[in-house]
């Protein structure tokens, strides 16, 4: 699996948890077999709650072996060097799965608001809160609570870690891209 091992997609799958991948279920082909791809860790078998990044493809066909006795998979049970087929189906595999994740952290940034601001450049913290306040979080955010901060929340002095600021766009780190340009 040298190919599949190298493709930078199959690399981010790796780092990703089951519930940001958003997989698509194991489809039967037309002769009631499953294929579980190269490299694959996660359970895809529709409806498995079960999340753990299995340590090989080897252990994840054992869990669907033991967990779904119902799911008949291809191929070998372990060994066995994967065809040149096998792995460019695996490698259109992840390229799909982590462009369908591109695109759904795309929309995510497109739908955040932008964050709001006085005139002078610095955070409006009114309406920031208003805007959070109508979003049911609550002031102060877990992390400003958390380091003793909490009249801080929303401000300017604490954007690194305040999690409200993740809530909008910056407007301003925008402009600071242009500027190094
Ligand atoms: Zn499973
Ligand atoms: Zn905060």
């Amino acid at each position: 699996m040298a190919k599949v091992k190298k493709n930078l997609n199959f690399q981010r799958y790796l780092d990703l948890k089951k519930e940001d991948l958003d997989l698509p279920s194991l489809e039967e082909d037309t002769k009631g077999y499953y294929t579980v791809e190269v490299g694959e860790r996660y359970c895809r078998v529709e409806d498995c709650v079960n999340d753990t990044l299995f340590t090989s493809t080897n252990n994840l066909r054992k869990h669907i072996l033991k967990q779904h006795p119902e799911v008949l998979l291809t191929g070998e049970e372990s060994g066995g060097r994967p065809t040149q087929t096998e792995e460019a189906r695996a490698i259109k595999f992840y390229n799909d799965i982590m462009k369908a994740y591109d695109d759904r952290e795309a929309e995510k940034e497109e739908v955040l608001p932008d964050l709001p601001l006085k005139n002078d450049g610095s955070v409006n913290i009114t309406k920031m809160r208003r805007a959070i306040r109508a979003m049911k979080l609550p002031v102060p955010c877990e992390v400003c609570k958390d380091n003793d901060q909490p009249k801080l929340c929303c401000h300017d002095d604490v954007k690194d870690t305040c999690e409200h600021f993740d809530m909008f766009v910056d407007p301003r780190d925008q402009e600071d891209d242009g500027d190094e340009a």
